[in-house]
């Protein structure tokens, strides 16, 4: 048996750089030769405390580029050479959500370098030389697009998805509250989707000081100063749209106080925490409030902006390491919050 080298997750705080044995792709899938890998925000939440999505030992990775090098039965042989990034919702297409489009909402989905679906099967992910994955899960990069940005199309497409939730209108405010790869990657769509007035919030200034760079018209750090301010760049009447792009338990309430009667919130962001709001306003000042979870077909569409060079993915790279040197990065991102994204070249 072909061997690899891959860090593994045996448990929080226990990522470890070793030799496993190198997959083979089985019916209907192809092995790819893994080019770059991002970490994923989610990734460094599981290595802090775990939960039943990342049952040790698993591979991590869901955010990756490379070239297909091996292909499985019933896969064109005409594959391998191709370049390509992957949609890690492994969705059935059988179901009544698979039906009607909505791949994120499959409740028998398995998510690559997660164990998610029903069996809580493990499905390994990218931080390896090699990574195997059904042919449906593609995503071809187009000639023009690079492997570094192959590694973030998942989380771009989070963010274009995100930014599309409820009817968007040209001009409109918008608060982002979180300046972390999710909120800036969000700006720049907002951006290309001619927002107005953009405002981030964050408690790390030269996170803010790069979503000034990528579009955001107001930045307000909210360790020196009270989130409420925002309201000054919007004549205190409040925001069109709030995007939470953070996890911050107290973000929602925020939200609700900022958002302007009959604005609407999107939580991108995942609160793991139980929390209290007042509902009230909800109501009594029309506001809806928008789940939005990964994304369905947008990888597709981010590979347009990204042909037209209208992303700044560079800035948002802040470190790039090597899968040796993986197990260390995820100790530091345990607690530094100055990163933003980190990519792992692999090959
Ligand atoms: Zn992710
Ligand atoms: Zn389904």
């Amino acid at each position: 048996m072909e061997s690899m080298k891959a860090v593994v997750f045996h448990g929080p705080g226990d990522m470890r750089f070793e030799t496993v044995p190198k997959p083979v792709p089985k019916e209907g899938e192809v092995c790819i030769k893994v080019k770059y890998a991002g970490i994923c925000g989610s990734d460094v939440e599981e290595y802090k405390i775990g939960s039943d999505r990342a049952i040790p030992p698993i591979i991590f990775g869901h955010e990756f580029s490379g070239e297909i090098v091996e292909v499985g039965p019933g896969v064109s042989e005409n594959r391998v050479g191709q370049r390509v990034s992957v949609n890690p919702i492994l969705y059935c297409g059988e179901c009544y959500y698979c039906k009607r489009g909505l791949i994120n909402l499959c409740p028998y989905r398995r998510s690559i370098g997660r164990t998610l679906g029903v069996e809580k099967k493990r499905c390994d992910g990218a931080f390896a030389e090699y990574v195997c994955v059904p042919e449906f899960a593609l995503v071809p990069l187009r000639d023009d697009v690079t492997f570094e940005e192959g590694a973030l199309l998942e989380p771009l497409a989070v963010c274009l998805s995100g930014a599309k939730k409820g009817s968007f209108g040209e001009g409109e405010s918008v608060l982002v509250i979180g300046a972390g790869p999710i909120g800036l990657m969000t700006i720049q769509f907002l951006k290309a989707m001619k927002a107005g007035n953009i405002v981030a919030t964050d408690i790390v200034d030269s996170k803010l000081e790069t979503a000034r760079k990528i579009g955001a018209d107001h930045v307000l750090n909210v360790k020196a100063q009270e989130i409420d301010r925002a309201l000054d760049f919007v004549d205190g009447i409040g925001f069109d749209r709030v995007i939470i792009a953070a996890g911050v338990p107290s973000s929602l309430s925020d939200a609700l106080r900022l958002v302007r009667s009959g604005g609407r919130i999107v939580m991108v962001g995942m609160i793991r925490k139980k929390i209290e709001i007042d509902p009230l306003p909800i109501v009594g000042r029309e506001i809806t409030v928008y789940g939005s979870y990964m994304f369905t077909k947008e990888m597709h569409e981010v590979m347009d902006y990204l042909s037209n060079k209208m992303l700044n993915v560079k800035d948002i790279i802040t470190s790039v390491c090597s899968l040796e040197e993986l197990p260390d990065m995820f100790k530091k991102l345990a607690s530094d919050s100055e990163e933003i994204k980190v990519l792992v070249k692999v090959a």
